[in-house]
């Protein structure tokens, strides 16, 4: 099975006027740093504060009538996507997820109607309980990434950023089960082959770069991250995201969590945003000198369900404690 430009194109179809055409603003600090213009593609004006939503619409759309209701597990905003696309149709929603899930993303899905089941400490567990669920209750799984209508519906980002900025040289795309990288790229490659796509995951857990080093699924130790979006792993019986992300990306780049919270302070003060810690890191890797750039370059913030707490600590320069993790602190210095 593979996903085409046709896929992506009739899954904008399905999103037209409720999860599109979200802004792409430049960066004049990024390109006054870097010596290339630098746009940033903004997911976080989604209605749910994530681009989710355009997969979990897309693959919702398609299921038959009559289903009992939907299930998926989740680091968060994908549950988001899934919740919000099954009130929209009526079904019953129930989201699976790990206690790692920060408390804001947790409320942000009950708020939508949703059920939450708490399944164990990882991404692994929360997905064994939502396939338990879907056996016993008859509930459709949404997966997060590996499933055709989510990368397609992902890939609407692609079209647009190459529709908004057509000489674009290099993407820079975070990389967490690989939904979102194989669908942009999978989109922007067939409108312009020779763009430099570069996937980019925090270097605690990352298990799509370690699964394409290996050549096969690798499962990683889930740790606490400031970016918690991009955690968990890529399922042992990946189908699509692992192949795409083979053939499409020109390379993925790991990033620290000093990095991160560098770019998160980059993000508040130079570009007045708030974001999570996933969408910064492609702005992390070329603070950080990890990814040069070659000419205009875009990246995609993903999302901002974040908690603010943690934020604000970071904008104040304090030290962050994530699990058993120290980050620290550091004043924003241009
Ligand atoms: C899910 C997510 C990602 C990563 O997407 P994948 O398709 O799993 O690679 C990045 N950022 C945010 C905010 C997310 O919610």
């Amino acid at each position: 099975m593979t996903i085409t430009l046709a896929d992506i194109l009739a899954a904008r179809k399905v999103l037209k006027g409720r999860a599109d055409a979200t802004p792409m603003v430049p960066s004049p600090h990024m390109e006054a740093r870097f010596g290339h213009p630098f746009w940033l593609k903004l997911e976080i004006a989604q209605p749910i504060g994530a681009f989710k939503l355009r997969g979990a619409l897309n693959a919702v759309a398609a299921l038959p009538e009559g289903v009992a209701g939907v299930t998926c597990c989740s680091t968060g905003n994908h549950g988001r996507g899934v919740a919000y696309a099954a009130r929209e149709r009526g079904l019953r929603a129930v989201i699976c997820m790990s206690d790692l899930v920060p408390a804001t993303k947790v409320e942000g899905i009950r708020a939508l109607g949703a059920e939450v089941r708490i399944a164990g400490r990882s991404q692994d567990a929360a997905e064994a309980e939502s396939r338990r669920l879907s056996e016993t209750e008859g509930l459709v799984r949404i997966p997060p990434f590996d499933d055709p209508h989510v990368i397609a519906g992902q890939g609407t980002i692609g079209l647009e950023m190459l529709e908004a900025v057509p000489d674009l040289d290099t993407l820079l795309i975070p990389l967490s089960g690989g939904g979102l990288a194989a669908g942009i790229a999978c989109a922007a490659r067939a409108i312009n082959p020779r763009l430099r796509i570069v996937g980019i995951s925090m270097d605690r857990g990352a298990a799509m770069h370690e699964s394409l080093r290996a050549g096969r699924p690798v499962d990683v130790e889930e740790v606490a991250s400031l970016a918690d979006s991009l955690g968990g792993g890529i399922g042992s019986d990946n189908r699509l995201t692992l192949a795409m992300c083979r053939d499409l990306l020109d390379e993925v780049v790991l990033v620290t969590e000093a990095e991160i919270y560098r770019a998160l302070q980059t993000l508040f003060y130079e570009e007045r945003l708030v974001a999570e810690g996933a969408c910064v890191v492609g702005i992390a890797a070329v603070e950080a000198g990890r990814v040069t750039l070659t000419g205009p370059t875009a990246t995609v913030l993903t999302g901002r369900n974040l908690d603010m707490t943690v934020l604000a600590r970071i904008v104040a320069g304090q030290d962050v404690r994530l699990g058993d993790t120290l980050i620290e602190g550091r004043p924003y210095a241009a």
